[in-house]
């Protein structure tokens, strides 16, 4: 832990994936005695800069940038941006951790990274926006391209954003190429991009129900999170014939008795996507729902949780409460929200759990295809995405399936996701030699 101390987010990454591959690394001549994963545990390159910007009554603003480019053993980076208040190096540099695993688990040629800002822009406007883009783009922009590093979106980066950093990287570079993900349609992005790591969590889920001769029709399923992640993984559960119950931002989550569905779904996109308001607006169009101010929505009984928000928003207590009110499947869609007591509780109780780097690997995986489609200038259909993007979570499930099952047959898909992805990334590290 020693000079990564002061880092508790990335800490609590690197320990679980310790725990699960130090033994097999143990057990493997090949990998014994290498140091392999001391060596993942250190960035290749971490950069911060600064981002200054004007805000629209002239005043001058400066944020923290930051691109950390984790390991590039198996291709260039690949990972998305942040921004929130609360990023930090220990919280990118977790999640450029767990990107390295994830990016091996989509068997795409992609290595990992993660980056962002503590730059909020929550309540800013719309040109605010753009100017900060632009002011962290005109740094950025030395330090990636098509074949060094390729960034997307992540919290608080959507298609607005990626937009506007993708304006300012042309201008500069005066190149067109597929240096982000996520673009817009016209301009080089991929069908089902927006609806990747949300519909991959679900047919993650549905994969693991399936293994048990089970599916998400007639399931409950609460969710948390209303952003891009869990707009989609409840489109995908209405489809399959779940009931979606709950949503959530940071103020709260609404439950609505009567389920989710199709049209009210398309109104809280047009709330979160369109007039960039807050999910509690629900109660007011919906009255078969509640707004529980400052809550998560875990207290709620399903047989179904998808976390969508953020990390450690679900915590033992929370998993506690899932198992007594009968959840039996947990698939994470967004990035280590539950927290290590949450994941002991689940595994002790064997149910179905999968951890983000399996199971939301579907946004970076159609990110994957995205640049494929842009280096052959050709663009594939809904169809072609939507097939490759099951094939590709049908295989990640299989993988953890080969490395995680226990003797008494009960899989652990976070044993399994983490050797599956390492030992790719190690035996291309083994054959670099030591660099
Ligand atoms: P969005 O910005 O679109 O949405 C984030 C959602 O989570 C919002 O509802 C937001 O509420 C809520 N949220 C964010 N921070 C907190 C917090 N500290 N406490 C409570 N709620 C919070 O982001 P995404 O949907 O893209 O990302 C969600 C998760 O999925 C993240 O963990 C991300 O890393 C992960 N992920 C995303 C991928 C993608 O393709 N976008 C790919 C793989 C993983 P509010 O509006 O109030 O802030």
């Amino acid at each position: 832990k020693g000079r990564n101390s002061h880092e508790p987010e990335f800490i609590q990454a690197v320990q679980e994936v310790a725990e699960t591959v130090i033994p097999y690394i143990s057990n493997n001549e090949i990998y014994n005695g290498k140091n392999i994963l001391l060596r993942m545990v250190e960035p290749e390159r971490l950069i911060s800069f600064r981002v200054s910007w004007v805000d629209d009554d002239g005043e001058i603003h400066v944020n923290r940038g930051y691109r950390i480019q984790m390991n590039s053993a198996i291709g260039p980076y690949k990972g998305g941006l942040r921004f929130h208040p609360t990023v930090n190096a220990s919280v990118l540099k977790f999640l450029a951790f767990e990107q390295v695993f994830k990016n091996s688990l989509t068997t795409l040629p992609m290595g990992g990274g993660k980056g962002g800002s503590d730059f909020d822009p929550k309540g800013k406007s719309n040109d605010e926006v753009m100017r900060f883009c632009h002011a962290f783009m005109t740094e950025l922009c030395r330090h990636i391209g098509p074949n060094t590093d390729v960034p997307a979106g992540d919290i608080g980066v959507g298609a607005r954003e990626i937009g506007f950093l993708f304006g300012m990287y042309k201008k500069i570079r005066n190149e067109f190429t597929g240096v982000l993900t996520g673009k817009g349609l016209s301009w080089g992005g991929s069908k089902i991009r927006p609806e990747a790591t949300g519909y991959g969590t679900v047919y993650f889920a549905q994969s693991m129900l399936q293994s048990k001769k089970d599916d998400v029709k007639g399931k409950t399923v609460v969710i948390s999170g209303s952003g891009n992640v869990a707009q989609y993984a409840a489109e995908k559960v209405i489809q399959l014939g779940g009931k979606v119950v709950t949503l959530s931002d940071s103020s709260g989550y609404i439950y609505d008795k009567e389920g989710i569905d199709a049209e009210k779904l398309a109104f809280v996109m047009d709330i979160k996507n369109n007039k960039r308001g807050r999910i509690s607006d629900y109660i007011n169009k919906y009255k078969s729902a509640e707004f529980h101010e400052g809550k998560t929505p875990w207290g709620v009984p399903c047989e179904m949780a998808l976390p969508c928000a953020t990390q450690n928003e679900l915590d033992g207590e929370d998993a506690k409460l899932l198992l007594k009110n009968g959840c039996i499947c947990v698939a994470e869609g967004a990035n280590m929200p539950s927290t290590p007591e949450a994941i002991h509780a689940f595994h002790e109780a064997k149910i179905l759990f999968a951890p983000g780097k399996a199971s939301n690997a579907g946004g970076v995986a159609t990110s994957g295809l995205e640049m494929s489609q842009n280096s052959l200038r050709i663009s594939w259909t809904r169809e072609e995405v939507d097939e490759r993007l099951q094939k590709i979570m049908k295989d990640i499930h299989d993988s953890c399936i080969e490395y995680g099952m226990d003797e008494d047959g009960y899989c652990n898909y976070v044993k399994g996701a983490n050797i599956a992805g390492f030992v790719k990334v190690a035996d291309a590290m083994l054959a670099q030699g030591v660099i």
